[in-house]
């Protein structure tokens, strides 16, 4: 099997969401064992019944960049909360946060039309504050993978191959599948995450991997390679926003 570079994880929870067990100390150490270099700390919007308040995150700039020796980025996995692709985060706290995944869930998302899930999709990319599509294999949100992921591409945004799928979500894994032959057929980036409710599992990607081995998809593609291409990236698409 190819040894693919992932050594981040930019969709991680803390006990911050309360159906994840672990602390924010206790992902970096768990990362640290894992052999990462940096966490994305993502824990649910404000609008999930088990999510903190807003000012949970916009005050998570009073964190070290560095904990046990992993990078930090203050990040959100925000909740797309209508088909205009709307997010449950107030621009003012979106602004101080570093890296944003943006999902749909049941609690907080109305199954609609491909039409509609689509269009979630593209409003969301065109957010300069929303870099990753979380978990878009969902099973019961189908959208238009062609659209959207060439749309991805072109803005350089990242959809993620989600670990945590391939045990929760079992009758998404043919749709992640799909998903991710289009990000190489189109060049779109990926971020591998683990969606980790608990720190022994954070940067691990058993099952990704072998999705990723099995598609030949091509390492390049992998924005979540390093905490370097991350950083990098980050910035590049804030610059982009700028112009
Ligand atoms: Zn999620
Ligand atoms: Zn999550």
């Amino acid at each position: 099997m190819r040894n693919y570079e992932i050594k981040t994880d930019l969709h991680t929870h803390t006990l911050a969401s309360t159906h994840a067990y672990s602390t924010l100390e206790e992902n970096c150490r768990g990362a640290f064992a894992n052999g990462l270099e940096g966490i994305n700390m993502s824990d649910h919007g404000p609008s999930m019944p088990d999510a903190p308040y807003e000012g949970h995150f916009s005050n998570m700039r009073i964190l070290p960049e560095y904990i046990h020796g992993i990078k930090v980025w203050k990040g959100a996995e925000a909740n797309i909360v209508d088909y205009e692709g709307r997010i449950d985060l107030t621009e003012h706290t979106l602004g101080r946060l570093e890296c944003i995944v943006a999902s749909f869930h049941e609690q907080t998302f109305k199954a609609g039309t491909v039409e509609q899930h689509t269009n979630a999709y593209m409003q969301a990319l065109k957010n300069p504050k929303i870099h990753i599509l979380g978990h878009s294999g969902t099973a019961q949100y189908p959208y238009d993978h062609d659209t959207v992921i060439k749309e991805a591409a072109r803005l350089g945004k990242a959809i993620e191959l989600n670990e945590a799928t391939f045990h929760v979500r079992p009758s998404s894994i043919a749709n992640c599948r799909k998903i991710i032959a289009k990000c190489k057929k189109y060049g779109a980036f990926i971020s591998v995450d683990s969606d980790a409710h608990f720190s022994a599992f954070v940067g691990v990607y058993d099952c990704a991997r072998k999705l990723l081995d099995e598609l030949d998809f091509p390492q390049e593609l992998i924005i979540n390679r390093n905490a370097e291409t991350v950083s990098k990236w980050l910035k590049e698409l804030a610059a982009a926003s700028e112009n």
